[in-house]
């Protein structure tokens, strides 16, 4: 269950090579294997030392503005009959989680003595993240984008520039998330010496996802001490979160994985509907694959090419789905849902009404999610607010004037 290097002990169910279960590992071209191998061999090395941890807690708490709340949402609570909890990830500097692995990894970069960031990035939140990390820390930042993506996302493109990181439209294969990754990753082959790639989620070769996890467990590590905190009992009966590539996620199940009592709910993005083309329901509609150096659920034809995926929220739209996430799902650890895009704009409206946040598109499916199941009325609920909603103001826009066309 858990695998030592020195003295670095996971929670997580995944072994030396990276596997969970038979998902994870990493199929890596030849070239690549010396990279991925340095970096197994730093990251290792850094989890055990105090001193990295020190300087991670403390731009956590000085520059991220963490611990983040647990709020206790009263009139969400009394609407469903439980009792809801939110991680509020949505009030962190850059307005997301994604910002504490940009900061683990960046760290890890500088220990390494690498001067240059590579990143992909698809609706423009992990480059916005490694962007700032890269200007905080004094690294050249070269950030790969899908072209749609690139003109769909203008605000975070000019922001990422403003930041001082160079943006450079991929137009290979589909012009998205996955075409940017390979040339983020061949950006990696060519220059290995100076060069460090920090992957947005918890996928890619091991051990990119182990590493990503670990540094967001700062979501779970506050909640329990928070939930003590608020209630008397560290573990609440469930933890609800939207799955992209599942970094999220893994930060908010990591430190209960192991309490059978805290039932696990991840929410992938239905789309249009699992039964329809237009889905990004991976663990639904997925087939065993490997993608972008690991085995796991992939969404592809029949004869292997990857589809491209759809959802209403940018930041869920990966063919692929973490391994962990895939091998929880098919351990019955976790249950997985798959919420709509209608389902998720409602459960957004919801949300600011009731309470005065608005969330991110990717959060609200989470948020769908209080919908599809009947919670008592003594269950402790924590739902993780993965991010805030101001750079999906355009799509809430355009929702709420179709309903009042409808009306
Ligand atoms: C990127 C993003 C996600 C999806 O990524 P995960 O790795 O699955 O967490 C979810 N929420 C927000 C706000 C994001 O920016």
């Amino acid at each position: 269950m858990s695998k030592t290097h020195n003295n670095y002990q996971s929670p997580l169910p995944v072994d030396d090579s990276g596997f969970y279960g038979r998902f994870g590992g990493a199929y890596i071209p030849e070239i690549l294997h010396r990279n991925v191998e340095n970096l197994r061999e730093a990251y290792f090395e850094a989890v055990d030392d105090p001193k990295f941890k020190e300087e991670f807690d403390w731009l956590m708490r000085h520059y991220v503005g963490r611990p983040s709340p647990l709020y206790y949402a009263k009139r969400l609570s009394e609407r469903y009959g439980t009792n809801i909890y939110l991680k509020r990830e949505d009030l962190n500097h850059t307005g997301a989680h994604k910002i504490n692995n940009a900061i683990g990894s960046a760290l890890l970069a500088k220990r390494m003595g690498k001067t240059r960031i590579i990143a992909e990035t698809g609706a423009g939140q992990h480059g916005v993240a490694t962007a700032t990390v890269c200007a905080l820390m004094g690294l050249d930042c070269v950030v790969y984008m899908g072209a749609t993506d690139v003109a769909r996302q203008q605000p975070n493109v000019e922001r990422m520039k403003m930041l001082g990181a160079k943006v450079v439209p991929v137009t290979t294969g589909n012009h998205t998330l996955k075409d940017a990754t390979n040339e983020a990753i061949r950006d990696w082959c060519c220059n290995p010496r100076d060069s460090f790639y920090i992957i947005g989620s918890t996928v890619g070769p091991h051990p990119y996802p182990e590493m990503v996890a670990r540094f967001q467990s700062v979501i779970s590590e506050e909640i329990r001490w928070q939930l003590k905190e608020l209630t008397g009992s560290e573990e609440p009966d469930y933890v609800i979160a939207c799955v992209g590539g599942g970094s999220n996620a893994a930060g908010a199940f990591y430190h209960f994985i192991n309490s059978p009592k805290v039932k696990l709910i991840a929410a992938e993005a239905g789309g249009k509907g699992v039964d329809t083309d237009e889905t990004a329901a991976t663990i639904a509609c997925g087939r065993e694959g490997i993608i972008h150096g690991a085995r796991t659920l992939v969404m592809q034809t029949a004869d292997g090419q990857i589809t491209e995926p759809y959802s209403i929220s940018a930041g869920l739209d990966y063919p692929g789905i973490g391994p962990l996430h895939a091998f929880l799902a098919e351990s019955k650890r976790s249950q997985v849902l798959a919420i709509n895009d209608d389902e998720a704009l409602r459960a957004a409206y919801l949300l600011t009404n009731l309470e005065g946040i608005i969330p991110a598109l990717e959060s609200a499916h989470a948020l769908g999610v209080l919908d599809k199941k009947k919670f008592g009325k003594d269950d402790t609920v924590v739902v993780n607010l993965s991010g805030r909603g101001d750079k999906d103001m355009a799509t809430y826009l355009r929702f709420q004037s179709n309903k009042n066309e409808r009306i």
